[in-house]
């Protein structure tokens, strides 16, 4: 073997074996994955007193990276790309509505997901929304790191906007693991906020109508205090 050829073997080895070079040689691979926080993970598990190096964890914040961006990809979703082309003038002003749109969430409080079922109503003025890209706005702001309450806001807001509909209603049913999974009391309980808007706010027949389509009449503030008040403990407005 020539001393030309051994160089250059070394040199590949060499190469080979450092991180730089596999930056280099796999640019898509970086882009993806952020080292730096994976990095912050393996750190977060240590100081769990969990070894990052054992053969189980070994992938693992390459894995809750992923997670973590798909759980947050809201955060650069656009809006009016979602909505591309699906918002049609017409002339119906009947009552259009979703009910039991799953969604996911994470608390912003303790990083813990929330989910469960999301309702929604509006009147047209003159346009109306492609069904099919109304479960995808949920997305867009579920995807976040929320509390209950804005999520219902930011749905029903973002509606208004779009349409200026005669009145929009966003009613959401969750289960919090922040609540569940710490030994908090009422471990089966679930959360329920609501937006009205328009119409729905401003007529009681209205907004009756919809609960009744959608079976919630407890979302009425003060028909059902119960509710109202298992909402306040859940991580809507907690800290601890
Ligand atoms: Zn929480």
């Amino acid at each position: 073997m020539s001393a030309a050829f051994r160089a250059l073997a070394r040199f590949w080895r060499s190469s080979y074996n450092s991180s730089a070079f596999w930056a280099w040689a796999a640019p898509a691979e970086s882009e993806i994955y952020n080292v730096r926080m994976q990095d912050l993970i393996r750190k977060l598990l240590a100081e769990l007193h969990e070894d990052p190096n054992r053969e189980g964890l070994r992938d693992t914040p390459k894995r809750v990276e992923k997670a973590l961006k798909f759980l947050t990809s809201g955060y650069t979703a656009d809006i009016d790309s979602v909505l591309n082309n699906a918002l049609f003038t017409v002339d119906y002003s009947e009552m259009v509505i979703v009910k039991d749109i799953d969604f996911y969430s994470l608390c912003e409080h303790h990083l813990l997901p929330f989910f469960g079922k999301c309702h929604i109503a509006y009147i047209p003025s003159t346009k109306v929304i492609g069904l099919s890209k109304i479960p995808r706005l949920v997305d867009v702001f579920s995807r976040r790191l929320q509390v209950q309450e804005r999520l219902t806001n930011e749905i029903a807001d973002t509606i208004s906007a779009k349409i200026a509909p005669l009145g929009v209603a966003v009613v959401i049913e969750a289960t919090h693991l922040c609540m569940s999974m710490r030994g908090v009391e009422k471990q089966n309980s679930f959360a329920v906020t609501s937006a009205m808007l328009g119409a729905f706010r401003d007529n009681a027949r209205t907004r009756m109508e919809f609960l009744e389509l959608i079976k919630l009449r407890s979302a009425v503030p003060g028909l059902a205090a119960r509710e109202w008040s298992v909402a306040t403990e859940a991580c809507v407005a907690e800290q601890d």
